[in-house]
This record gives C-alpha cells, structure tokens and sequence, in this order.
C-alpha cells in the first residue's frame, strides 16, 4: 500500500493467474493451453509480416482490425455473422473487461454463478458493479430457473470452469427469454472441445453477447486474441469504451495470425478431436485410481479423490514435475482442474498420481 495509490487501486482484489513457471521441463497442465502447435498457416502469415527486416512494423495497426473481423464473420457464417457484428480485443479477457464497462454495470445487480471463471468479480470489483453469486447445484450444475429474477445483467462460462460443465443451447434459449431487459454474456472460453455454440442464436436475441478465445482451441494463448459476436447495438457499445480506453489494442502480428488460425479448418478439427479423444481417456484412467471426474466438455477435467486431499496430491504433483490448477475457494478447495496434454503427459499424469496414492500422500 502507497500513499500514491488511487482509493479504487486500494480496494482492488486482482486476478491471479496460473503459475507460468520460469523452468521448462515441467509438464504444464494448470492453464489450460494447447499441447499442440496452432496452424502452420499462423507462423507463416506472422512471418510475411516481419519480413524485409520488419518494414511493416513501423506503422499502426489497422485499428478496427477488418480483416480479423472478417475471418470471425466467416468463420460463423452458418450464423449470419457479418462484421458489424463482431468485436476483437487482446485476448478475451480485455474484450471481458469492456463486455462489464459498456454493457453489465447497471442500477441492478448482474448474475453469475458462484463457481466460475474467477476473473468476473475481479472485474465487478474494477468497476464498481454490484453482484450476486447465484449457486451451482451439488453436482455443479448451473440452474437456469435461479436467474429468473431482477438483475442488471448476467454472465455464464459455457461450458464452465473450472467444473468443464456444458448447458444445452435450449437451457441458454430460457434464460435469454426470460431476461429480455438485460444483457446475457456467454463466455464460449471452451466451446470448441464438445459444447454447443450460442452463436446461432446471435440473430434472434439482441440481448445476447457471446466471447470466444483463440487462447485454447486455436493454441494461441501467446497471441492474444478474443473476439464478442452479438447485436450491432452491443457491439457499438463495446467499441465505444474501446476506443475510449485503447485504439490499437490488436498488434499487426495478433490480427494476421489471428485471421490465418481461423481460416485452417482442418487443423482446428485435427486439434480438438485429438483432444477430446485425450480427455475420454484420461477420464477412464482417473475413475480407475478412485478418482471422481464430472464429465466435461472442455479441454480440461475438474476431479477430486474422495480420500486424498486436493492440496496434497498437487504438491505431490509438483514436486514430479507437474504442474496442476487448485483453487483455495469454498466448495471446491478439494478439486483440481488439469489441463489435457499430449497422450504422453496425459500418461506422466496418471502414472504420478498412481504413485501418490499408493503412497497414501494427503490420506483423509
Ligand atoms: C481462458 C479463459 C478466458 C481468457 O482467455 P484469453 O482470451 O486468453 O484472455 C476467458 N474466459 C474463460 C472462462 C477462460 O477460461
């Protein structure tokens, strides 16, 4: 604390992120990348950019980014997305943060689910938006019915993190009905590993935002690149406070490579197969060792061992070389959340885990 410090900076309860740790021989399951390279067609496009010693980067980027708004428009074409309907931010986090400047801080508060992704209260607390948690069942289960009531706003992870649970398209329809006065902001973080998009929805709901991410199923967390789809009017909100805040949010390097990663369909459907074939497997291998694995339609699996501590067996982890996400947070402190790797850290994985539980490390 600083005398220098604003009130609001003395207030803020920052995100914390997974550990990126500096060592590089560590199988790294707590972020929930891609194990995989993206698209070829990413590295050559970025190439093309930095050639003749980097000319291209003397300028601006195109501060709209059309071209990477394009490739989203095409990209869900089967939708009838066109440009005027896309925004793209430096990562989805930062189109996350306007998503609550321009569209979710109201008189009411907004709605989200007491487990989710922890960076929604983060960005309450930045600015000053009041909200209520509302329960996930015992089988973390998010209850559409439970935000039927006054709110300024609501936002869900679909599917969710970290429990990787997915609602159908027709539980989104209800509560998109039933809350015809606010904004509903689906967080689609995950929706390429088995879920079903909102996006077809985009055109029969002006009340709909839906966020996508190239970080996971396009293997570009590096990159930083995020992109909303929705009404006109949401978008023009949101690129109201954008160009309030940042002009140039996308470098020349994030809208090439973000453009060529979405326009390689075949690699995109090599990669998630790939890795929803993994999550299957290590499922199977995980119930085998006594562990309880929710079924998840993302690229990642939330367990617990009804007799080993959660905090234990990933310190256990760590110290073989494996890195997994714990959270310290009521209701789920005795879960973990492990990222799908390769088959062969998949393999590393159970093979560790067996060995800790027969070493009866953290025994409840
Ligand atoms: C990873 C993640 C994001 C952030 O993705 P970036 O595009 O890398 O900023 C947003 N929402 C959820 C639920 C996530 O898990």
């Amino acid at each position: 604390m600083s005398l220098y410090w604003s009130s609001l900076v003395r207030r803020l309860t920052p995100y914390v992120p997974g550990e990126q740790p500096k060592l590089t021989n560590l199988v790294k399951l707590n972020t929930n990348e891609n194990p995989y390279p993206p698209s070829p067609r990413v590295v050559e496009a970025i190439a093309n950019e930095i050639a003749q010693d980097g000319q291209m980067l003397r300028l601006y980027p195109d501060p709209n980014a059309d071209s990477l708004k394009d490739a989203v428009a095409v990209r869900h074409a089967a939708a009838g997305i066109a440009r005027p309907q896309v925004f793209v931010g430096n990562g989805s986090d930062e189109v996350l943060a306007h998503v609550f400047a321009a569209l979710l801080k109201h008189e009411l508060p907004i709605l989200f689910p007491d487990i989710t992704y922890s960076f929604y209260p983060v960005y309450c607390g930045l600015y000053g938006i009041d909200f209520i948690a509302v329960p996930v069942d015992e089988s973390f289960a998010i209850c559409v019915d439970d935000y039927d009531r006054p709110n300024g706003g609501i936002i869900i992870a679909n599917p969710n993190a970290p429990t990787g649970r997915a609602l159908s398209l027709e539980a989104i329809e209800r509560m998109l009905a039933a809350n015809d006065r606010s904004v509903v902001v689906v967080d689609e973080a995950y929706v390429d590993f088995g879920a079903e998009s909102a996006v077809a929805l985009v055109n029969r709901y002006p009340n709909l935002l839906v966020v996508h991410t190239l970080s996971k199923s396009r293997s570009l967390a590096g990159l930083r690149v995020g992109y909303a789809v929705g009404h006109v009017q949401l978008i023009e909100a949101l690129e109201r406070v954008k160009n309030s805040f940042n002009s140039y949010p996308l470098d020349r390097l994030a809208i090439v490579g973000g453009s060529a990663a979405l326009a390689d369909d075949e690699h995109f459907h090599t990669v998630r197969q790939a890795i929803m074939a993994s999550r299957e497997q290590l499922r199977s291998a995980l119930l085998g060792l006594g562990f309880e694995v929710a079924p998840s339609a993302a690229n990642f699996i939330f367990v617990r061992h009804p007799r080993h501590d959660a905090a234990q067996i990933a310190s256990a982890l760590r110290q073989r070389g494996i890195i997994v996400r714990h959270f310290m947070l009521p209701r789920i402190d005795q879960h973990l959340r492990i990222t799908i790797g390769t088959d062969e850290q998949c393999l590393a994985l159970v093979a560790a885990l067996r060995q800790i539980i027969e070493l009866n490390v953290g025994r409840l």
